[in-house]
């Protein structure tokens, strides 16, 4: 088990980042990045001068992680962000954070983006009044999620609306009804992730 927790932990000290994968973990003084605030390995902590590849490289990396989606998945969102108008790393961005997986995780509902795309697989919540299975499905505004009846009474969900989460101003949380409403397309400021986007772009641009 360890080495399942210290794995997943490399990937934030990779990216020098938090990307919170480990649920309530992450919250707590075990979080391997706060206690190694470096990247894994034997030159870990060594000043190391990175081309522009390599820079282009780990933003990538760091929104995938972030998002924790695959490679293909990722490129494939970014090949409809660059088709979309407006600004392709921009649209890029809005776009995973609509993604239903990461609307259950800024609704408190799943302590990571994981346990959500989980939650989501085994027929826990609705879309809109129908049954969702689809964790990549990306929302839009005025979209409502919610409990579904069956599992709006599991301790699971209880435990988790009753803790507290900052939620995002582009998305309205009613903890009563346990539901989620997308109020407003985010816009970059709304988007917390730390990345520079454009060089997302550059890297696909190659
Ligand atoms: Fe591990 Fe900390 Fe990253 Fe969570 S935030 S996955 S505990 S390193």
């Amino acid at each position: 088990m360890s080495c399942v927790v210290n794995s997943v932990c490399k990937l934030c000290r990779r990216e020098n980042l938090k990307l919170y994968l480990k649920g309530s973990r992450c919250l707590t003084d075990k979080c391997a990045f706060e206690r190694r605030p470096y990247p894994p390995g034997q030159h870990g902590q060594s000043r190391l001068k990175f081309s522009e590849f390599a820079l282009q490289l780990r933003e990538k990396q760091k929104a995938k992680r972030w998002y924790g989606i695959t490679e293909k998945q990722f490129s494939l969102t970014f090949e409809k962000a660059s088709r979309a108008t407006g600004t392709t790393g921009t649209e890029l961005l809005k776009r995973l954070e609509m993604r239903l997986d990461n609307v259950i995780f800024n609704m408190g509902l799943a302590s990571s983006r994981r346990q959500a795309r989980q939650l989501i697989l085994h027929k826990h919540f609705t879309l809109n009044g129908s049954v969702v299975n689809i964790p990549s499905l990306i929302l839009k505004k005025d979209d409502i999620v919610k409990i579904s009846d069956s599992s709006a009474n599991l301790e699971f969900f209880k435990t988790m609306a009753a803790s507290s989460r900052t939620v995002p101003g582009w998305l309205e949380v009613s903890i009563e009804k346990l539901t989620g409403k997308i109020k407003d397309t985010p816009v970059r400021e709304d988007i917390s992730l730390p990345v520079e986007e454009n060089m997302i772009v550059e890297y696909y641009s190659r």
